[in-house]
């Protein structure tokens, strides 16, 4: 059974949408309490298969006191756990909106598939206007009129086209694993290590087609965890002798970075990291991923605590405002230290897919800025009304304020360090600030 939710601020017109979908057939509202007064469900039959629309804005009660991203990106969350597909509305009359994009950026790291409808295109005047709408940054735009019922034929087909190429993707990919491209210059130590890691008796490992073009990502389970390694055909050889093909390619890894939740950086200890190491770190973080640096080679150095003390935290200098990452140690020669691999990639997933609840969020910002205020602007105050967390991997927290753009950096490192400290003690966060007066 297939599920189509249709998601989009208010009045682009998702209940017209709904009503000529289910044409006659009655609105099912779901009876658990509490849970789904905010969405209604429908029933149509498609060519011999019965499909359920969601309408996410059905009861989107008028509440001036929350703003209207925050309330659809909720709506958004409920709807995306639910439906195959998601049909996201924009309207061509009023034209894209910064809450589209915000919705668009949102729905775009879903794992669902997302097609983007422009609706009230209901004659050539408006198709003129809909460029505007590749902005969005979906490679089609798809012009419907909910209303006289242009476009709409095509736009579902797609859209059960789109669940049937994801149903195939699926079986590779359990969608539960944990991403994570592992990187590093040459000879730090990767083949090493991921041959242990694949090798041990407890894991179970499988080779896959990749998640970019002509390359191979291999699956492995361990503790009853799923990892997804991503690129890894240059690390899984049986022999030690080395083609010079398999040089170190920077551009490959910035890609599998790109593509995965967690960098694994391995290093090694007598080199330590360098400036190159660097520059991966902060693309990393750039891009909104967890780090975890790995140390290889621990063998060789000396055996104190206060020696591994010492090392570590000349690591975390060189990191400046990342010194939150975390560094460990291991021997893959040896086979140390691979535990603690895995105990640290599932801490920083857990991490990553956190969701604190706005209540919490205000009680603990509140807290923070009424003995902390940012500095006067223009001799105005600077006022924070309200925080939201609008969003997972990475973590992303949204402030409402009267002058977005006043705030000063160290004030907004300020929070987000103070932010760390609800249960993201490893990860990146993101920051933003929105308008309102
Ligand atoms: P890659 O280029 O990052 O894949 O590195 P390799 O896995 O090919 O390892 C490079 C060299 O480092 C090889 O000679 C390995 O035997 C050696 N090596 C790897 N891990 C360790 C380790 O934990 N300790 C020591 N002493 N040598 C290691």
């Amino acid at each position: 059974k297939i599920t189509i939710a249709l998601v989009g601020r208010p009045n682009v017109g998702k209940s017209s949408l709904f009503n000529r979908l289910i044409k006659k057939r009655k609105a099912i509202v779901d009876a658990t309490p509490g849970v789904t007064r905010d969405r209604l469900y429908g029933e149509m039959e498609w060519e011999g298969k019965t499909l359920t629309i969601i309408d996410t804005g059905g009861f989107l009660p008028p509440d001036e006191a929350t703003p209207i991203l925050p309330q659809v990106i909720i709506q958004c969350q409920k709807a995306i756990v639910e439906a195959d597909v998601i049909i996201f509305m924009t309207d061509v009359r009023t034209g894209l909106t910064p809450i589209d994009v915000e919705i668009m950026k949102y729905l775009r790291k879903t794992q669902k598939p997302v097609l983007c409808a422009v609706n009230k295109v209901d004659g050539e005047k408006q198709l003129q206007d809909l460029s505007e709408f590749y902005a969005l940054g979906v490679e089609k735009i798809w012009p419907i009129s909910a209303i006289h019922g242009h476009g709409i034929y095509e736009l579902i087909e797609e859209a059960l086209t789109l669940v049937s190429a994801e149903e195939t993707k699926e079986e590779k990919i359990p969608s539960m694993a944990i991403k994570v491209a592992l990187v590093g210059r040459p000879n730090v130590g990767k083949s090493s290590l991921f041959n242990r890691l694949v090798g041990d008796e407890r894991s179970v490992v499988s080779d896959i087609p990749g998640t970019t073009r002509d390359t191979i990502d291999t699956i492995l389970k361990y503790d009853d965890k799923t990892y997804l390694f991503m690129d890894t055909a240059g690390l899984r050889r049986k022999t030690r002798i080395k083609t010079r093909l398999e040089r170190y390619s920077v551009k490959r890894a910035l890609k599998a970075i790109k593509h995965t939740d967690i960098t694994l950086l391995l290093l090694e200890a007598p080199e330590g990291i360098t400036d190159q190491d660097i520059k991966i770190i902060n693309y990393a973080i750039a891009c909104g991923k967890c780090i975890l640096i790995v140390v290889n080679k621990w063998d060789l150095m000396p055996t104190t605590s206060k020696f591994k003390r010492e090392y570590i935290e000349n690591i975390r200098q060189r990191l400046r405002f990342a010194s939150f990452l975390p560094v460990i140690t291991v021997s893959a020669l040896k086979g140390e230290g691979l535990k603690q691999i895995f105990a640290m990639l599932n801490t920083l997933y857990q991490e990553y897919t956190l969701r604190i609840s706005t209540g919490q969020l205000n009680r603990f910002v509140e807290e923070i800025w009424g003995k902390y205020q940012p500095p006067l602007y223009q001799n105005r105050p600077i006022k924070l009304y309200y925080i939201t967390q609008v969003d997972i991997k990475p973590p992303t927290f949204v402030i409402f304020t009267n002058y977005p753009q006043a705030i000063p950096e160290n004030y907004k490192r300020f929070l987000v360090n103070q932010l760390h400290q609800l249960g993201f003690k490893y990860i990146p966060l993101k920051l933003l600030f929105r308008e309102r007066r």
